[in-house]
């Protein structure tokens, strides 16, 4: 039985009524769910034994929690397993879609590891605009930068950075989210250090520094731009009272996100409530302004110098992309392919943040050849016919998802694309008598294989 610490009762009670609070008790004390949100630029099937998440187009709730690590699909990128509150951010994206100017937004995901929110944004963009994801801890970049990667969508920088190196780039912004670090109170049936660290004191601090990341970010948003704000907690300090802080001292409009009554949301106007009694989920709040001050304009200057790959290196590039309209950079011997209309801002941005990856990162130059990048395999800008595909069994994709070297018989020599249900998985060099794998070492499978845990959660037919 999960214990709750008293304050939070106390404060629980007077927000929701004691009547209420005894069914949130008894929920949070059930299994959590799984839901996952498929990526609908790989995949277009069902899923099975699943229902749909109402406010998400591509969410489903799983009847079991299989074990994602022995699903190839998985890896490859075709769904991410994300709590289903969250999927809420959808409704907020297409609703208040039209009101922004842009047809190619430039949208940034300030608090973006482990990348649940970016993979969800970058898919509602659907190949449109700029994402720009940040996370200011170096311990969780890799795993953004793994998630994004995976997904495959190519209009992505990821950077590392304090949310007030953005306050230089002003009114850059279409679109930021902020799913700022809280107390985490929606996450009790979760995470038991959640209950542990939790306390009134840890909650006015998680507030103030809300307050900060919003201020110190806010120069960055357009006037008229979009901001999401949300946590995954109940409480109005960190809730409606940070809303109406931000409505008041930085100067925003509260809008409404319309939902259906059968949802179970609950809203005292200033946002989204998500309570674990009412829907099925975690605890999750979101709220979206519109910034209604005005903003001085960064200008966005061409550089001088642009370090393009040789003609011939770049006519090999493009030729692996479905997109020609593209520029190949060649800096030191990594080559990567950028939008035309997207290079002056990318080049921009490098300059002013610590980007870890941006675009598609395409292969790397080595002597005479070019060793395609894990990224071009998982991209779905990726022309899948340019390479000799391997189409594995279930065994030989977990084998080569573990790194180990595959002997591959009558196929020939070079670059070869392992693909499982014609879903590629990354690249290999076949020398003839073994094939070496070019997974990425940090990436690599550590479980054993074992197919009785495997479930097929994509259904093809
Ligand atoms: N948006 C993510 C997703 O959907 O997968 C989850 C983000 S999590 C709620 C909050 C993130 O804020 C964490 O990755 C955390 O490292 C980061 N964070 C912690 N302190 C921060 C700060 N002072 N400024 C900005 N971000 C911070």
């Amino acid at each position: 039985m999960i214990q709750l610490p008293s304050d939070f009762i106390q404060q629980m009670v007077s927000l929701i009524g004691e009547t209420e609070f005894q069914k949130f008790q008894d929920a949070i004390q059930t299994e959590r769910i799984t839901s996952i949100r498929t990526n609908e630029n790989k995949v277009t099937g069902n899923v099975n034994n699943a229902t749909p998440v109402p406010w998400c187009k591509n969410g489903f709730y799983l009847n079991d929690r299989p074990v994602f690590t022995m699903d190839p699909l998985f890896h490859a990128g075709c769904y991410y397993a994300q709590e289903a509150s969250s999927m809420f951010v959808e409704q907020a994206v297409r609703q208040h879609w039209d009101s922004m100017e842009e047809n190619e937004p430039l949208i940034l995901d300030l608090c973006a590891a482990p990348g649940g929110k970016s993979t969800h944004l970058v898919s509602l963009l659907n190949g449109r605009g700029w994402l720009v994801c940040n996370e200011v801890m170096k311990s969780r970049i890799g795993i953004l930068n793994e998630n994004i990667t995976k997904w495959g969508a190519s209009n992505v920088t990821v950077t590392n950075n304090d949310p007030k190196d953005f306050g230089q780039l002003n009114g850059l912004f279409d679109l930021i989210l902020i799913d700022a670090p809280c107390s985490g109170e929606g996450m009790f049936r979760k995470d038991d250090k959640a209950i542990e660290d939790w306390s009134l004191d840890n909650v006015q601090l998680c507030c103030e520094r809300q307050r900060r990341i919003v201020a110190d970010v806010f120069p960055a948003l357009k006037e008229g731009g979009l901001l999401l704000y949300s946590t995954c907690t109940y409480n109005e300090e960190e809730d409606e009272k940070n809303v109406h802080w931000i409505e008041e001292n930085l100067g925003a409009e509260i809008l409404e996100i319309k939902t259906k009554d059968d949802w179970n949301i609950t809203t005292q106007g200033a946002g989204y409530h998500f309570y674990p009694h009412k829907t099925q989920g975690e605890g999750f709040f979101l709220a979206v302004l519109k910034k209604t001050t005005e903003e001085s304009t960064t200008k966005i200057k061409t550089p001088k110098q642009i370090s393009l790959a040789s003609k011939d290196i770049s006519t090999i590039c493009t030729k692996w992309l479905t997109n020609q309209d593209v520029k190949i950079l060649q800096e030191g011997d990594k080559l990567t392919a950028i939008p035309n209309q997207w290079l002056d801002t990318q080049l921009f941005l490098k300059q002013k943040l610590r980007i870890v990856h941006y675009a598609l990162p395409i292969g790397i130059v080595k002597g005479k050849d070019i060793i395609p990048d894990e990224a071009l395999a998982l991209s779905w800008i990726l022309k899948q016919d340019q390479f000799t595909k391997v189409d594995c069994t279930w065994e030989q994709a977990i084998q080569f998802l573990k790194k180990e070297n595959i002997i591959l018989e009558n196929i020939s020599k070079g670059i070869v694309l392992f693909c499982y249900k014609n879903i590629p998985l990354g690249f290999g060099k076949n020398l003839g008598n073994r094939c070496n794998n070019l997974y990425p070492s940090e990436w690599h499978i550590r479980m054993n294989a074992d197919k009785d845990k495997h479930t097929e959660i994509i259904d093809f037919h």
